[in-house]
């Protein structure tokens, strides 16, 4: 999945992801991706989230909802990846070949992005061009 969210100077909240399913999936699948809430979700009023990984995972816990919903709690981003990533993780603990991803903006254009696996990274970019390669964001 390639997840997107943007923050306008306005401190409007935008959002998109596309992604290209799961290898061998079975015809007529329907990912998280499409799903609002699911793969992807964005209130104006807290910030936005989108998901990568087990679509089924994502959808089971409308995972991107719930990173918002933490946001709304209080969360920071980087919080509420962690902690979406953690929830999806208690229910599955007997796999290990399982990767969920989450990243994350609030209304004060603060980002944070959370993975089980290593290969994740997420980059930040700002109007005055500042990159931020926060690429040690899994769980360790
Ligand atoms: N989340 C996607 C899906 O389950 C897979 C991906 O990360 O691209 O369809």
């Amino acid at each position: 999945t390639i997840g997107m969210l943007a923050i306008d100077k306005n401190g409007d909240i935008a959002g998109a992801c596309t992604t290209s399913g799961m290898g061998y999936k079975m015809a007529g699948r329907v990912g998280d991706s499409p799903i609002i809430g699911a793969g992807l979700f964005v209130d104006n009023e807290v910030g936005g989230a989108t998901a990568t990984g087990v679509g089924e995972e994502v959808v089971r816990t409308v995972g991107s909802f719930l990173i918002v919903e933490l946001m709304r709690q209080g969360k920071s981003p980087q919080e509420a990846c962690e902690e979406g990533v953690r929830r999806i993780m208690e229910k599955n603990k007997d796999r290990t070949d399982f990767q969920i991803g989450f990243i994350a903006i609030n209304k004060k254009g603060e980002t944070g992005g959370y993975c089980i696996h290593p290969g994740f990274s997420y980059r930040s970019y700002s109007e005055e061009g500042h990159i931020d390669n926060p690429s040690d964001s899994f769980l360790k």
